[in-house]
């Protein structure tokens, strides 16, 4: 069974994704099981999305619920699961108000689109600019990949879209000479994800805040891996006594639901009015339920300061584990978005941990990257270390 899904998956759908050879069956918690019956521990979480772990029962019941009750209307109308959500979104923010999309690259594009729209109504239509981070991840589509500071995201896909430009990330003098009047934002992630977990100097956010305001550009930030608690604080510019004036989020929002949410400040939100923009699936009452739950338990088990703890136990036992093996470079990141940086490729590592019953991922070719569900054990912790050490002492 499990060679013919593989088979099958392999001659009818589009070859965009390189897989690993297990079919994927279930979930509970932070374990998953192939059809197999082969378990791992998830560090994976699909790419920091599955917050609360899999098969959470609040959230299947809230689904479930929705399913029986409402799943679709359009945003013709009112409902009470995407106001809900809306409302503690701007309860928990910096921000006044917020659109709804599907994904991390819709939430960005409204995020791009809105800071253009901002300066066309302002009278400066000649700011549309924005400058963004080498070696950032914005998405797929066509405004984020031109946003992205990747070549290998943009490679095949001639013309990207005008008015992106891209300067090191933590260097705050190119991005005050990349900066003009033409500039409508910056757009930049709080700590790089797809780039490698790379986390900011301790004050460039700030600086790049004042650099904005000095030039009346708008901040955008990409907080839709870095956000939802992930870091060990709800939103990471809250490490960082900095606040945007337009977030986006997607991943954990809804637990694995597809959302994606830009958040802005009323000054700037205000040029979203109607019909300026639109999304058929935006917040819809099913999606919108299960993102509401997702937010109530998170508030209930506090679950933003157990991800600051576990992560900081998890960093420890990483940087011990360097003290014991010189084929680790560094350790990066914050919370539980965590990584390694190996001297040597790791993309052979991966079917090992697997082997193990781990699931890891690799970014950037040397880097092991580590986003466990938010509810990870300590013991699970422990697990994935000693099997670090045994797979790195070969
Ligand atoms: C995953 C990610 C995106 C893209 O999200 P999609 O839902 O895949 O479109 C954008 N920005 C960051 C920082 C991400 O991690």
């Amino acid at each position: 069974m499990t060679d013919t899904i593989m088979h099958t998956a392999d001659q009818v759908m589009a070859a965009t994704y390189k897989r690993f050879p297990i079919v994927l069956e279930r979930g509970q918690g932070c374990t998953v099981w192939d059809t197999q019956g082969r378990r791992y521990t998830d560090f994976v979480a699909g790419i920091a999305v599955c917050n609360l772990g899999h098969a959470h029962p609040r959230i299947a019941d809230a689904v479930a619920r929705q399913a029986k009750k409402l799943v679709h209307v359009s945003n013709l109308y009112y409902t009470i699961p995407q106001t809900d959500l809306a409302r503690m979104l701007v309860e928990q923010s910096f921000a006044d108000r917020v659109f709804f999309g599907n994904s991390g690259a819709e939430a960005n594009e409204a995020a791009i689109k809105l800071a253009r729209k901002y300066f066309k109504d302002d009278g400066q239509p000649e700011r549309f600019r924005i400058v963004s981070m080498e070696k950032s991840f914005h998405g797929r589509t066509m405004a984020t990949l031109s946003a992205t500071g990747q070549d290998k995201i943009k490679h095949g896909f001639d013309p990207v879209l005008e008015g992106f430009s891209f300067v090191p990330f933590n260097d705050i003098d190119a991005l005050e000479s990349a900066v003009d009047d033409h500039t409508c934002a910056v757009m930049l992630e709080p700590i790089q994800g797809e780039g490698g977990i790379r986390c900011p100097d301790p004050d460039f956010l700030r600086q790049v805040r004042q650099l904005c305001d000095r030039h009346g550009v708008l901040m955008i930030l990409d907080e839709i891996q870095t956000g939802m608690g992930r870091t060990g604080k709800r939103f990471a510019h809250e490490h960082y006594g900095v606040t945007p004036d337009i977030m986006t989020l997607a991943k954990a929002l809804a637990n694995g639901l597809p959302i994606g949410a830009m958040l802005a400040t009323e000054r700037v939100a205000a040029a979203f009015g109607f019909g300026s923009h639109a999304s058929t699936f935006g917040g819809t009452p099913l999606v919108a339920a299960a993102a509401v739950e997702t937010l109530k338990i998170m508030d209930e088990e506090k679950i933003v300061d157990r991800a600051r703890e576990t992560g900081a136990y998890f960093k420890d036992e990483l940087q011990r584990l360097k003290l014991r093996h010189r084929c680790i470079a560094a350790v990066r990141g914050k919370g539980l978005l965590l990584g390694i940086q190996l001297n040597g490729p790791v993309d052979e590592l991966i079917p090992v941990f697997m082997e193990k019953g781990f699931l890891v991922n690799c970014v950037q070719g040397d880097i092991l990257r580590f986003v466990p569900p938010l509810i990870i054990q300590k013991s699970d912790i422990d697990a994935l270390i000693r099997c670090l050490d045994n797979v790195l002492t070969r």
